[in-house]
């Protein structure tokens, strides 16, 4: 799974490893694990084996897969883009090889005109894997976690510790207020509500809570959805208008030609 992607603060996905395991309520009704069991069904062999039947729905197994033929594929892509490392995964779950890991930055470091995305639920361990591998600090690389409740704020404190040339919170799904988080070092925060079969409703006010935080701390504030069953209809307008910033990276990253 690489292509073009219809997520909105994204141009593409980049799936280099394929396979989870839920870590907070967040994850309950996870994307990536309805897809993956679809790929899985229809015999896609990056999926083999990551989900399993639990009563009516799949469940990640916990066996990750690596995509040997995926992990170059952004430096065939020449017009630069955005792109959204492991849309259907964590590239720092605990069961992922640290060459691996190795290898994503390589490409990202090589493929210098794009911009790479990489949103984990385990800031603790991007910290320790990035100190630890000592992976440089690139330009063109923004990395980010999910809080999907105040009761996860800490997630936050653990990114700003991560060196980055942008550091962004993904609120999304939002299922609980967040109440006062500290943005400092935080240069973005998109906010979206759920969407899918189950989707737990999001609150305006929670909305709006953070919209007035991500202003008084200078964070770009991006509206992705509502979301609900049909996410379609309820739309991303909120207070009338849509809500598209994205971050200044403090480092321009190169253009292809240089
Ligand atoms: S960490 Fe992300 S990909 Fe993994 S189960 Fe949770 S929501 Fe899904």
């Amino acid at each position: 799974m690489a292509g073009l992607s219809e997520i909105e603060w994204t141009d593409a996905t980049w799936n280099p490893i394929a396979g989870c395991t839920m870590i907070s309520p967040g994850c309950t009704n996870c994307y990536a694990m309805r897809m993956a069991a679809r790929l899985q069904a229809i015999g896609h062999p990056a999926y083999s084996d990551v989900t399993r039947k639990s009563g009516n729905r799949a469940v990640w197994t916990g066996k990750i897969n690596v995509n040997d033929k995926a992990i170059a594929v952004p430096l065939k892509w020449r017009t630069p883009k955005k792109v959204f490392v492991n849309s259907m995964s964590d590239l720092f779950q605990d069961n992922v090889p640290l060459e691996l890991v190795i290898k994503v930055w390589d490409v990202m470091a090589a493929a210098h005109w794009h911009i790479f995305q990489i949103l984990t639920k385990r800031p603790d361990n991007m910290l320790k894997v990035v100190k630890e591998a000592n992976l440089p600090t690139l330009p063109n690389v923004w990395l980010g976690t999910s809080v999907e409740s105040g009761k996860f704020n800490s997630r936050v404190s653990l990114l700003r510790r991560v060196p980055a040339a942008v550091r962004f919170v993904s609120f999304e799904p939002l299922i609980g207020r967040v109440g006062k988080i500290n943005l400092t070092g935080i240069h973005w925060a998109i906010v979206g509500g759920e969407s899918g079969p189950g989707a737990r409703p999001m609150e305006a006010d929670w909305v709006e809570d953070l919209r007035i935080q991500c202003r008084k701390q200078a964070v770009a504030f991006f509206f992705k959805q509502w979301g609900g069953t049909n996410k379609k209809a309820a739309g991303r307008k909120y207070r009338g208008r849509t809500w598209d910033n994205f971050p200044k990276p403090s480092v321009v990253p190169l253009s292809a030609a240089e």
